[in-house]
Protein backbone atom coordinates (compact mmCIF):
# COMPACT_ATOMS: atom_id res chain seq x y z
CA UNK A 1 0.00 0.00 0.00
CA UNK A 2 1.24 3.08 -1.00
CA UNK A 3 1.19 6.34 1.24
CA UNK A 4 -1.82 7.99 -1.10
CA UNK A 5 -5.02 7.04 -0.70
CA UNK A 6 -5.39 6.03 -4.24
CA UNK A 7 -7.65 3.24 -3.63
CA UNK A 8 -10.69 5.39 -1.89
CA UNK A 9 -12.59 5.98 -4.42
CA UNK A 10 -13.13 2.06 -4.92
CA UNK A 11 -13.47 1.23 -1.20
CA UNK A 12 -16.39 4.07 -0.90
CA UNK A 13 -17.80 2.68 -3.85
CA UNK A 14 -17.91 -0.80 -2.54
CA UNK A 15 -19.41 0.39 0.73
CA UNK A 16 -21.81 2.07 -0.99
CA UNK A 17 -23.00 -1.13 -3.33
CA UNK A 18 -22.97 -3.27 -0.11
CA UNK A 19 -25.34 -0.84 1.56
CA UNK A 20 -27.89 -0.31 -1.15
CA UNK A 21 -27.66 -4.43 -1.78
CA UNK A 22 -28.77 -5.31 1.83
CA UNK A 23 -30.32 -1.54 2.69
CA UNK A 24 -33.87 -3.90 3.31
CA UNK A 25 -32.69 -6.12 5.72
CA UNK A 26 -30.62 -3.43 7.73
CA UNK A 27 -33.52 -1.32 7.53
CA UNK A 28 -35.71 -4.31 8.92
CA UNK A 29 -32.95 -4.76 11.64
CA UNK A 30 -32.87 -1.12 13.08
CA UNK A 31 -36.96 -0.91 12.89
CA UNK A 32 -37.47 -4.53 14.81
CA UNK A 33 -34.98 -2.91 17.95
CA UNK A 34 -33.93 0.53 16.96
CA UNK A 35 -35.41 3.13 14.98
CA UNK A 36 -35.04 2.58 11.76
CA UNK A 37 -32.88 5.22 10.86
CA UNK A 38 -29.77 3.14 10.67
CA UNK A 39 -29.16 3.22 6.90
CA UNK A 40 -30.35 6.48 5.66
CA UNK A 41 -28.32 7.75 8.36
CA UNK A 42 -25.39 5.40 6.76
CA UNK A 43 -26.26 6.25 3.10
CA UNK A 44 -25.91 10.35 3.84
CA UNK A 45 -22.85 10.05 5.04
CA UNK A 46 -21.63 7.14 1.90
CA UNK A 47 -22.79 9.89 -0.19
CA UNK A 48 -20.91 12.86 1.71
CA UNK A 49 -17.63 10.90 1.11
CA UNK A 50 -18.74 9.73 -2.43
CA UNK A 51 -19.14 13.28 -3.17
CA UNK A 52 -15.28 13.91 -1.57
CA UNK A 53 -13.97 10.98 -3.41
CA UNK A 54 -11.50 13.01 -6.04
CA UNK A 55 -10.40 15.24 -3.25
CA UNK A 56 -9.98 12.47 -1.12
CA UNK A 57 -7.34 10.47 -3.06
CA UNK A 58 -4.83 12.87 -3.53
CA UNK A 59 -4.43 13.17 -0.11
CA UNK A 60 -1.77 11.15 2.51
CA UNK A 61 -3.84 8.42 4.20
CA UNK A 62 -3.53 10.34 7.61
CA UNK A 63 -4.88 13.24 6.01
CA UNK A 64 -7.84 11.60 4.65
CA UNK A 65 -8.90 9.46 6.96
CA UNK A 66 -9.31 12.55 9.48
CA UNK A 67 -10.97 14.41 6.53
CA UNK A 68 -13.40 11.30 6.58
CA UNK A 69 -13.87 11.13 10.15
CA UNK A 70 -15.45 14.41 10.42
CA UNK A 71 -17.31 14.41 7.48
CA UNK A 72 -18.63 10.80 8.61
CA UNK A 73 -19.06 12.98 12.03
CA UNK A 74 -21.24 15.81 10.78
CA UNK A 75 -23.35 13.90 8.47
CA UNK A 76 -23.94 10.58 9.61
CA UNK A 77 -25.65 11.63 12.69
CA UNK A 78 -27.62 9.38 15.17
CA UNK A 79 -25.21 7.44 17.77
CA UNK A 80 -23.04 6.07 14.84
CA UNK A 81 -22.23 9.34 13.27
CA UNK A 82 -20.31 10.21 16.02
CA UNK A 83 -18.80 6.22 17.15
CA UNK A 84 -17.70 6.08 13.10
CA UNK A 85 -16.44 9.71 13.43
CA UNK A 86 -14.37 8.78 16.16
CA UNK A 87 -13.25 5.28 14.62
CA UNK A 88 -12.00 7.61 11.72
CA UNK A 89 -10.31 10.27 13.36
CA UNK A 90 -8.64 8.03 15.87
CA UNK A 91 -7.17 5.77 12.53
CA UNK A 92 -6.00 9.21 11.52
CA UNK A 93 -4.37 10.13 14.58
CA UNK A 94 -2.16 6.96 15.32
CA UNK A 95 -1.24 6.43 11.68
CA UNK A 96 1.13 9.12 12.11
CA UNK A 97 2.02 9.72 8.85
CA UNK A 98 4.07 6.44 8.65
CA UNK A 99 3.98 4.66 5.43
CA UNK A 100 0.76 2.46 5.52
CA UNK A 101 1.51 -1.32 5.80
CA UNK A 102 -0.72 -3.99 7.39
CA UNK A 103 1.33 -4.32 10.88
CA UNK A 104 1.14 -0.19 10.90
CA UNK A 105 -2.48 -0.23 10.23
CA UNK A 106 -3.96 -3.25 12.74
CA UNK A 107 -1.38 -1.01 15.59
CA UNK A 108 -3.99 1.95 14.56
CA UNK A 109 -6.97 -0.08 14.29
CA UNK A 110 -7.11 -1.38 17.68
CA UNK A 111 -6.23 1.39 18.96
CA UNK A 112 -8.86 3.38 17.04
CA UNK A 113 -11.57 0.69 18.41
CA UNK A 114 -10.46 1.78 22.07
CA UNK A 115 -11.92 5.06 20.98
CA UNK A 116 -14.53 3.85 20.16
CA UNK A 117 -15.25 1.55 23.24
CA UNK A 118 -14.43 5.28 25.29
CA UNK A 119 -16.60 7.14 23.09
CA UNK A 120 -19.32 4.91 23.62
CA UNK A 121 -18.80 3.83 26.93
CA UNK A 122 -19.30 0.39 25.58
CA UNK A 123 -17.74 -2.84 25.39
CA UNK A 124 -17.70 -6.64 23.84
CA UNK A 125 -21.26 -8.00 24.56
CA UNK A 126 -23.40 -5.05 24.43
CA UNK A 127 -25.02 -5.51 20.98
CA UNK A 128 -23.60 -3.50 19.09
CA UNK A 129 -21.07 -2.69 16.17
CA UNK A 130 -18.43 -3.24 18.59
CA UNK A 131 -19.03 -6.90 18.80
CA UNK A 132 -17.43 -6.74 15.05
CA UNK A 133 -15.16 -3.96 15.97
CA UNK A 134 -13.23 -5.40 18.53
CA UNK A 135 -12.79 -9.03 17.44
CA UNK A 136 -12.23 -7.79 13.80
CA UNK A 137 -9.19 -5.60 15.43
CA UNK A 138 -8.02 -8.26 17.69
CA UNK A 139 -7.62 -10.70 14.33
CA UNK A 140 -6.00 -7.97 12.63
CA UNK A 141 -3.39 -7.42 15.40
CA UNK A 142 -3.18 -11.06 16.44
CA UNK A 143 -2.28 -11.89 12.65
CA UNK A 144 -0.99 -9.20 10.50
CA UNK A 145 2.06 -11.54 9.36
CA UNK A 146 -0.43 -14.22 7.87
CA UNK A 147 -0.98 -14.65 4.43
CA UNK A 148 -4.78 -15.41 5.21
CA UNK A 149 -5.01 -12.37 7.52
CA UNK A 150 -7.85 -10.75 5.50
CA UNK A 151 -10.13 -13.85 5.23
CA UNK A 152 -9.89 -14.45 8.85
CA UNK A 153 -10.89 -10.74 9.53
CA UNK A 154 -13.62 -11.69 7.35
CA UNK A 155 -14.61 -14.82 9.10
CA UNK A 156 -14.43 -12.96 12.76
CA UNK A 157 -16.91 -10.18 11.46
CA UNK A 158 -19.64 -12.53 10.11
CA UNK A 159 -18.87 -14.70 13.66
CA UNK A 160 -18.97 -11.11 15.35
CA UNK A 161 -22.38 -9.69 13.60
CA UNK A 162 -24.05 -13.26 13.90
CA UNK A 163 -23.45 -13.19 17.92
CA UNK A 164 -25.56 -10.35 18.63
CA UNK A 165 -28.36 -12.28 17.23
CA UNK A 166 -28.61 -13.93 21.18
CA UNK A 167 -27.33 -11.02 22.98
CA UNK A 168 -29.63 -8.62 24.86
CA UNK A 169 -28.61 -4.89 24.13
CA UNK A 170 -27.16 -2.91 26.58
CA UNK A 171 -26.06 0.10 24.54
CA UNK A 172 -27.97 2.06 22.31
CA UNK A 173 -32.09 2.64 22.12
CA UNK A 174 -31.75 -1.53 21.85
CA UNK A 175 -31.26 -1.47 25.21
CA UNK A 176 -34.48 0.32 26.19
CA UNK A 177 -35.86 -3.44 25.26
CA UNK A 178 -34.14 -4.93 27.59
CA UNK A 179 -35.08 -8.99 27.28
CA UNK A 180 -37.04 -8.19 24.01
CA UNK A 181 -34.09 -7.05 22.18
CA UNK A 182 -32.74 -10.49 21.58
CA UNK A 183 -33.35 -12.70 18.75
CA UNK A 184 -32.40 -9.50 16.41
CA UNK A 185 -28.96 -9.12 15.20
CA UNK A 186 -27.62 -5.70 15.87
CA UNK A 187 -28.20 -3.40 12.75
CA UNK A 188 -24.94 -1.54 13.49
CA UNK A 189 -23.39 -4.75 14.00
CA UNK A 190 -24.51 -6.05 10.77
CA UNK A 191 -23.36 -2.72 8.77
CA UNK A 192 -20.26 -2.94 9.95
CA UNK A 193 -19.88 -6.73 9.16
CA UNK A 194 -20.82 -5.79 5.53
CA UNK A 195 -19.11 -2.70 5.11
CA UNK A 196 -15.41 -4.67 6.57
CA UNK A 197 -16.17 -7.56 4.01
CA UNK A 198 -16.64 -4.78 1.34
CA UNK A 199 -13.15 -3.45 2.19
CA UNK A 200 -11.55 -6.56 2.72
CA UNK A 201 -12.59 -7.61 -0.75
CA UNK A 202 -11.61 -4.22 -2.50
CA UNK A 203 -8.33 -5.04 -0.70
CA UNK A 204 -7.64 -8.38 -1.66
CA UNK A 205 -8.38 -7.52 -5.61
CA UNK A 206 -4.95 -7.34 -7.37
CA UNK A 207 -4.89 -3.72 -9.14
P1 LIG B 1 -29.32 5.78 16.54
O1 LIG B 1 -29.24 4.65 17.50
O2 LIG B 1 -28.98 7.09 17.17
O3 LIG B 1 -30.63 5.77 15.80
P2 LIG B 1 -28.05 4.50 14.27
O4 LIG B 1 -29.36 3.84 14.03
O5 LIG B 1 -27.41 5.11 13.09
O6 LIG B 1 -28.16 5.56 15.45
O7 LIG B 1 -27.02 3.45 14.85
C1 LIG B 1 -27.41 2.47 15.76
C2 LIG B 1 -26.25 1.54 16.00
O8 LIG B 1 -25.22 2.23 16.73
C3 LIG B 1 -26.61 0.36 16.88
O9 LIG B 1 -27.16 -0.67 16.08
C4 LIG B 1 -25.29 -0.01 17.54
O10 LIG B 1 -24.56 -0.92 16.76
C5 LIG B 1 -24.54 1.30 17.55
N1 LIG B 1 -24.47 1.87 18.91
C6 LIG B 1 -25.42 2.54 19.57
N2 LIG B 1 -24.97 2.93 20.78
C7 LIG B 1 -23.70 2.49 20.89
C8 LIG B 1 -22.66 2.58 21.90
N3 LIG B 1 -22.85 3.22 23.04
N4 LIG B 1 -21.47 2.01 21.63
C9 LIG B 1 -21.25 1.38 20.45
N5 LIG B 1 -22.17 1.26 19.47
C10 LIG B 1 -23.37 1.81 19.68
MG1 LIG C 1 -31.30 4.17 14.57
Amino acid sequence: MTNTAALLPNLILAVANTIKTNADELAALDQAIGDGDHVTNLQRGIQALAMQSEVLRQLDWQAALQKIGMTVMSSIGGASGSLYGTLFIALSKNLQNQPLTITVFAEAFLKAVEAVKQRGKADKGEKTMLDVLIPVAGVLHNNAAQPNVLVQVKQIAITGAEATRDMIATKGRASFLGERSRGHVDAGAKSSQLMICALVDVLATPP
